[in-house]
């Protein structure tokens, strides 16, 4: 039985996962969680009736994660990461005979996920500097009929940020459900997001996750924020019970620590902006401005992942991506690995 025909040449999502001493390809923070965070689980875990289904409606994550932007249960959805997050909303409002806009380049997830939701994707090229701009966004959300728009900001690879003005183009130049995708955005900051908007905007989606500035990459929870008929649509394409009792408890003692799980945001940051600059003296390597946890590196030729490789340091390869010739995209860790980093780079220069 082959498979199905729209699926045949897609290859499956793969950032590679090797043993190498220096990993600075995922975007992950290099920091484990705290022992509190172990401790509260330890806690929980034996009360967790594990033998029962777990609550359908993750009510008591929602509400914590409603708590902390002030909004009702009605108005938070959680999943499995926001990559599932995505996955039930391009279900929901996607699928045969629909189209979903995307900036290219863009996160690379976003139109697998889209493929396998059946849905036909149609890409705005980003400017210069990797940006849009209001009037290129009023003009391709109005050109492209989408009923899906999901932007990334911050941007993965490049880093930048989609301004409220461009949120505001979008919505306003289409008919269509308009996801920002915030998987980056405790780096930049609050005044950052699009979560103010939520009121003003009535198509707009907010999506967000622990894996990365939360540190919880190998727990699996996303959410999103948005008016109360998305959560209801959602409900209809959910799997029951996709979400966990062990995630839904372990997302819990997150929020109810949420200083020490974040206190190394400030660090991460400080750590960007001094390996932006110890790049920028590399001879012939250009980087982008980042607000995320990473930064986009151009190099002279398409070599540099492979370089890299060969010195144990893995980076992540966008050299044949269009738009990114030559660049590699490199997760912000600890300053060790930087100077292993460093290092290599000057080796190859
Ligand atoms: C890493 C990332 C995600 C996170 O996906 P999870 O499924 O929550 O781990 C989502 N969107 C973008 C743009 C990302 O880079």
């Amino acid at each position: 039985m082959p498979v199905r025909d729209d699926l045949t040449d897609m290859a499956p999502y793969g950032a590679p996962q090797l043993d190498v001493a220096v990993r600075l390809n995922t975007n992950e923070t290099p920091f484990a969680p705290p022992p509190e965070f172990f401790a509260g689980l330890q806690r929980r875990l034996p009360h967790l009736p594990l033998h029962r289904y777990p609550d359908r409606g993750a009510r008591a994550l929602r509400a914590a994660l409603g708590a902390r932007f002030g909004r009702p249960t009605g108005q938070v959805w959680a999943a499995k990461g926001s990559n599932e997050v995505l996955l039930q909303l391009f279900q929901a409002y996607g699928g045969p005979g629909r189209r979903l806009l995307l900036t290219a380049p863009g996160y690379s997830a976003h139109p697998l996920i889209a493929r396998t939701a059946a849905t036909a994707v149609v890409e705005v090229p980003l400017g210069d500097g990797f940006t849009l701009d209001p009037d290129t966004a009023a003009d391709a959300a109005e050109r492209a009929h989408a009923h899906v728009i999901c932007v990334a900001s911050p941007h993965n690879p490049a880093g930048t940020l989609v301004g409220a003005d461009v949120v505001r183009a979008l919505h306003d130049a289409s008919d269509a459900l308009v996801i920002v995708d915030e998987a980056y955005i405790e780096f930049a900051g609050d005044e950052a997001s699009a979560v103010s908007m939520l009121g003003e905007l009535d198509r707009l989606v907010v999506c967000r996750t622990f894996s990365k500035a939360w540190r919880l990459a190998g727990l699996r929870l996303g959410y999103l924020l948005a008016p109360p008929w998305v959560i209801d649509d959602l409900r209809k394409v959910r799997l029951p019970y996709h979400l966990d009792a062990i995630t839904q408890a372990a997302g819990l003692v997150a929020l109810e620590l949420v200083d020490a799980m974040t206190a190394h945001i400030a660090q991460i940051v400080a750590e960007r902006d001094w390996l932006t600059a110890q790049l920028e003296q590399v001879p012939g390597l250009k980087t982008s401005p980042s607000h995320g946890n990473f930064v986009l590196v151009r190099g002279a030729d398409d070599t540099l992942f492979a370089q890299l490789l060969s010195r144990g340091v893995l980076v992540r390869d966008f050299s044949h991506v269009t738009g990114l010739a030559n660049c590699v995209r490199i997760t912000i860790g600890t300053r060790s690995e930087h100077q292993a980093l460093l290092a290599a780079l000057h080796d190859v220069v």
